[in-house]
């Protein structure tokens, strides 16, 4: 496929050429973009207001040089970490943050906020249906070493409803002295249900707040961050908690997590990261405090991107008639697009087009294995700079019906652009669909 750089031939098509994408595919894509311009300009708009609050949080929590530093062994004092946990609670409205490179991942982050607000014989309530994957063996639901359910805290779920809303009857009979807290998702993970809007996950707060004010509302926020202007903490939610290898790191935070809310639930996650007596005063910094900043204040930007991309490829793959969760017109409340291919092989297809179009690792083939926390062999596409970072072009999916692939990322749009005409290639190439 590679062809020699004609230098003279600085068209877009003739590069898009030399990377592989025949102009048939190079043409379906573009009058599709052309359809996209107006919705386009509904997400600059939102980025350039998420991109405003970002930077009055970093000026009003006066931001200096000196912040960007970090310390080392105890980490007491942390100038820079305490300047940047009150820069998280103001783009999200909170009392206070905790934003850490010693949270490993998302999961670590949900279970940190589960496990240091819960106590044995309280009850924790999904009225969202089933969690993401790997908060199973947090929770208990598959037996884990460690998890609530050995410490004595018991597990409630209502699903939603066939057509996605609410089951406020069944929640209100799930709600009983015990439920402590609720835990709402407010992207769809690796289901095919519609993601929850900051506005629907408010009433839903409301909703549980009338029944029982001191029930704990927490929101998974993971890949939700800055594609509306509010977040669940502007509509009543006690913690959000998310990963810094998604939406809030910018792609430039190599690890970490963070948890925003109310004081005491901020408080009581410390108390448990580090230790009782401890909480948030210790913590090294080491040297990441300057990519945590940078890689914030990129994050609508980056965002943006991300979430352009995931609306072309809805686009694209619905009208070669496949079921796309959000479909290809609906408003968008994270950057996840699901395309239901329905077969193993078209899943396959999709991720080798993902990885033929990473900057690093283009040349390797992605395969399906056991991943831990995840009970189906997993197939992952990326090439990233960040391992395992899902802000970057990525895509995965279970080995197990509906054969769904999940598609997110992309640090810049024209790189999301190019990695979806990829997987249009690599699908035609393969026979799975004609264009
Ligand atoms: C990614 C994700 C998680 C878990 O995050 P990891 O960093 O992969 O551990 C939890 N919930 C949702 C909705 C996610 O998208």
């Amino acid at each position: 496929m590679i062809e020699p750089t004609n230098e003279k031939n600085t068209t877009i098509q003739n590069i898009y050429r030399q990377l592989g994408i025949s102009a048939r595919v190079y043409r379906f894509c573009q009058e599709i973009l052309q359809q996209l311009q107006l919705r386009f300009e509904e997400i600059d708009q939102n980025t350039e207001y998420n991109q405003l609050k970002v930077l009055q949080a970093m000026q009003n929590n006066k931001v200096s040089e000196a912040c960007l530093l970090g310390t080392t062994g105890y980490g007491y004092n942390d100038f820079g970490r305490e300047t940047l946990e009150a820069v998280y609670a103001s783009v999200f409205h909170a009392e206070d943050a905790l934003v850490r490179p010693q949270i490993t991942c998302g999961t670590h982050a949900l279970a940190l906020a589960l496990m240091s607000n819960l106590r044995p014989g309280d009850e924790l309530l999904s009225p969202v249906g089933k969690p993401y994957d790997t908060l199973e063996e947090v929770i208990g639901i598959r037996p884990s070493k460690g998890s609530l359910a050995e410490y004595g805290i018991s597990y409630r779920q209502v699903d939603l409803l066939p057509d996605g809303s609410f089951d406020y009857d069944g929640i209100r009979a799930a709600v009983s002295e015990k439920t402590r807290l609720v835990t709402i998702q407010r992207s769809k993970g690796y289901q095919t249900r519609p993601t929850l809007s900051v506005q629907k996950i408010g009433e839903l707060i409301s909703f549980i707040k009338k029944m029982k004010p001191d029930i704990i509302c927490m929101v998974d926020n993971c890949y939700g961050e800055f594609v509306e202007r509010i977040e669940p903490t502007d509509v009543g939610a006690d913690m959000v908690v998310g990963s810094l290898i998604k939406n809030p790191g910018g792609g430039l935070a190599p690890i970490g997590g963070y948890i925003a809310g109310k004081k005491e639930c901020v408080e009581n996650a410390a108390y448990r990261l580090t230790s009782p007596g401890l909480g948030k005063e210790v913590g090294a910094s080491l040297g990441i405090l300057r990519d945590f900043y940078h890689g914030l204040f990129l994050a609508p930007t980056v965002t943006a991107g991300a979430l352009k991309g995931a609306i072309f490829a809805a686009n694209i793959y619905e009208k070669l008639g496949f079921k796309v969760v959000p479909n290809s017109t609906e408003s968008r409340h994270d950057i996840i697009q699901a395309v239901e291919f329905g077969t193993a092989e078209g899943v396959i297809a999709f991720c080798k087009g993902i990885q033929a179009a990473a900057p690093v690792d283009s040349f390797v083939i992605p395969e399906s294995w056991d991943m831990p926390g995840y009970d189906a062999p997993v197939i992952m596409a990326a090439g990233a700079f960040v391992s395992g970072s899902s802000i970057e072009l990525s895509a995965d999916g279970p080995m197990k019906p509906p054969y769904a692939v999940y598609f997110q990322g992309g640090l810049t749009f024209e790189h999301a652009r190019f990695g979806i005409m990829k997987t249009l290639q690599t699908v035609v190439d393969a026979g799975i669909i004609e264009i």
